[in-house]
């Protein structure tokens, strides 16, 4: 056995610095919790985006199916959906 598969699980415990934004925005990322839901379908949410108007939240289904659309005018997307399929 030669594979060294490390299980590294990605935790968002410290927020990188802000990302300077020409808006004027607190752009940084916090942790998604239950009490965050999707504004599409009111499922937990697992994708933050944050826009110039204000902020989304999408779970990892509408994350998905929005994306294209949201990395043209968001300023920041934060997709903890990964975790989703981690940990159990
Ligand atoms: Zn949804």
């Amino acid at each position: 056995m030669t594979t060294a598969s490390t299980s590294v699980v990605e935790r968002p415990g410290r927020a990188p610095k802000a990302v300077s934004s020409a808006e004027g925005a607190d752009v940084e990322t916090r942790p998604l919790t239950t009490a965050d839901r999707c504004d599409a379908c009111g499922a937990q949410a697992w994708v933050r985006v944050v826009l110039v108007s204000g902020e989304l939240l999408f779970c990892a289904h509408h994350g998905r199916a929005h994306a294209p659309a949201l990395a043209e005018r968001a300023l920041f997307i934060q997709d903890e959906s990964s975790r989703l399929t981690e940990g159990a």
